[in-house]
C-alpha cells in the first residue's frame, strides 16, 4: 500500500479509538485537542513506513541492495506496541488523557499499516521470536522495466503491478470509508 491508503487507514483508526475511549469534548478535551488527535492518529498511519530513510541511507551511503524495510524492526508490530504502552505509560503517571490518547494513536495507526502491509508484502507477526514476514496472499513482484526511482519505473508499476494486486482494491476501499468518514 502507498500513501493515500496508511494516512486514511490511521485516520480510521483514530476516529475508532476515539469512539471506543469515548473521547471527547464531553470528556474534558478541547475541540483544538480533537482535531490535533485526528491530524496525528493520521499521520501514525505512515509510522513504519519512516524506515524507508534508513533503506535509503543504507543503499546510498552503505552500498548495498537492501531486500525489503520490512525487514526492519521498525516494520514490527511488537515494537509498535511497546512503543505505544510507553507513551501511555507516560500519560498515566503525569495523569494526562491527552497522552494516553496519543499512546493508543501510535498503536491503531501503525497496526493499520502492518494489516494492510500484510495482504501481499508480508509482516513479521512474531518477531522478535521469528524473522518470518506472514502475508495473507502470496506474491513476488515481476518486476517492471525503467531505471530504479524513474518516474517511467513508478508509472509501469502502478499501471502493470500494483494496480492489479489486492493491496490496491484495499487501498481504494479504505480511502472511500475514510472519506466517507471524514465528511459525513
Ligand atoms: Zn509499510
Amino acid at each position: 500500500m502507498v500513501l493515500p491508503g496508511h494516512l486514511a487507514g490511521g485516520y480510521l483508526g483514530a476516529v475508532a479509538l476515539l469512539a471506543i475511549t469515548h473521547a471527547g469534548v464531553a470528556s474534558g478535551l478541547s475541540h483544538e485537542q480533537i482535531n490535533v488527535l485526528l491530524v496525528l492518529g493520521t499521520l501514525a498511519g505512515e509510522l513504519p513506513d519512516l524506515d524507508l530513510l534508513r533503506l535509503h541511507y543504507e543503499e546510498t551511503h552503505g552500498g548495498r541492495k537492501v531486500e525489503s524495510h520490512r525487514n526492519y524492526f521498525t516494520h514490527a508490530p511488537s515494537f509498535w506496541l511497546l512503543v505505544s504502552l510507553v507513551v501511555v505509560g507516560f500519560g498515566y503517571i503525569f495523569s494526562s488523557a491527552f497522552t494516553e490518547l496519543i499512546g493508543g494513536l501510535i498503536l491503531t495507526g501503525s497496526w493499520s499499516h502492518l494489516i494492510f502491509d500484510s495482504i501481499e508484502d508480508g509482516v513479521m507477526w512474531l518477531w522478535p521470536f521469528n524473522t518470518k514476514r506472514f502475508d495473507i496472499v502470496n506474491k513476488t513482484y515481476q518486476g517492471v522495466d525503467g531505471g530504479p526511482h524513474s518516474m517511467r519505473y513508478y508509472w509501469n508499476f502502478i499501471i502493470r503491478e500494483y494496480s492489479k494486486l489486492w493491496t490496491c482494491y484495499a487501498e481504494i476501499f479504505v480511502m472511500v470509508v475514510a472519506i466517507w468518514a471524514l465528511t459525513r
